[in-house]
């Protein structure tokens, strides 16, 4: 039986795919062999990539200017890559807000120069710079964010943009835990990256999708071969063999994603689960969220419970009512529900009667 489970990453996927997935695992399309077990640069294989990429073209509306790349080492091996590979002739500005962006920070500096380009840490994170407090150095790069903080749950509502020179500086942004969860428009990016354990498919994979022509910016030496974004385009993202069935689970999600009505009928949803839960935090003085109003991520809910003494309890009786994995992360403490595209508002519905309950038994 399953439970609904609000895991920041590796997070819920969608039963239907799961279902799939076991029903085609001991063979594939009639191969007699499972898809883990056959080569990726075989037909098959090639035909299901093939169509993992044109839909999630299709889905996020990505033009045609643009390389889509499925690569392994998670969205902390980007954290490398983008410095290395669009940042040989000037330094990456990088907006801070919050332990994500600090980890990026961090990694390109052990690489190049880096420019806080803006940082909320004084205010503890609990909210997103804003556009007009952005101070873009005159090499810059690139300018990088974090659409959504995973673990203090502050989303931007914005894109930022940053010209120097008469001349857009390209933006690249750590869409791990947020993407495909509301339209963007993909054009205003110079590049986008994101783990696929959050709202895509499982651990293992990671997407980049980046405009052909920041690809030219890259040194010509200097690059391991494994993190070369030109190797990953030249190859199809098969310079050595890809985590295929991690790759295969992405293509499902994205059918699956189709067959939703695409972003904006999940997103409709995902405004809908986001708003019951914060109306649940917001109507009681038992629990609350220390976020900015508009800078509430709809995927990441971060809430404290007024007694901090009751969080054990909270975390094991909620548990027992079947709803798994909400306690929060170290660094935030309380409790953390994430509400990814794959869990049903049906699961946001019985957390919140569950917390009223909490609150009526406890408060
Ligand atoms: C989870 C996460 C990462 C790290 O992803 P890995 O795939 O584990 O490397 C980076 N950025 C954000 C915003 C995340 O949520």
């Amino acid at each position: 039986m399953r439970h609904y489970n609000f895991s920041p990453g590796p997070a819920t996927l969608p039963e239907a795919v799961l279902e799939q997935a076991q029903e085609e695992l001991l063979d594939f399309h009639g191969l007699g062999a499972s898809v883990m077990e056959i080569s990726h640069r075989g037909p098959d294989f090639m035909a299901l990539a093939e169509q993992a990429e044109a839909d999630l073209r299709e889905l996020m509306g990505i033009p045609d200017n643009y390389r889509v790349l499925f690569l392994s080492g998670g969205a902390s091996t980007q954290f490398a890559s983008a410095p290395l590979n669009l940042a040989a002739q000037g330094r990456p500005n990088i907006i801070d807000s919050g332990i994500w962006s600090s980890k990026a920070i961090d990694e390109a500096k052990r690489l190049t120069g880096v420019h806080v380009a803006a940082s909320t840490k004084d205010g503890n994170y609990a909210r997103a710079p804003l556009q007009d407090e952005l101070v873009i150095s005159d090499d810059a790069a690139y300018l990088h964010y974090t659409d959504n903080e995973t673990i203090g749950g502050v989303q931007f509502d914005y894109i930022p943009q940053a010209i120097i020179g008469g001349q857009d500086v390209p933006v690249i942004c750590d869409m791990s835990s947020s993407i495909m969860g509301r339209e963007m428009d993909v054009s205003k990016f110079g590049m986008i990256y994101a783990g696929a354990q959050k709202n895509i498919g499982p651990a293992g994979i990671t997407l980049v999708i980046v405009r052909d022509d920041l690809l030219a910016r890259a040194p010509k030496a200097g690059i391991p071969t494994m993190l070369d974004y030109r190797t990953m385009v030249k190859t199809d993202s098969m310079y050595n063999t890809p985590p295929t069935f991690a790759w295969y689970l992405c293509g499902l999600v994205f059918q699956w994603m189709k067959r939703q009505g695409g972003i904006p009928a999940i997103a409709e949803i995902n405004q809908r689960k986001a708003a019951k839960l914060y109306a649940a935090i917001d109507n009681s003085d038992f629990y609350s969220n220390p976020v900015e109003l508009r800078h509430r991520s709809i995927t990441n809910v971060p809430f404290i419970l007024a007694d901090e003494s009751l969080n054990a309890r909270f975390l094991a009786e909620s548990k027992a009512a079947g709803l798994l994995n909400l306690k929060g992360h170290r660094s935030v403490g309380g409790m953390r529900a994430s509400l990814y595209n794959a869990m049903p508002e049906a699961g946001v519905d019985a957390l919140v009667d569950f917390m009223k309950a909490f609150e009526r038994d406890h408060g």
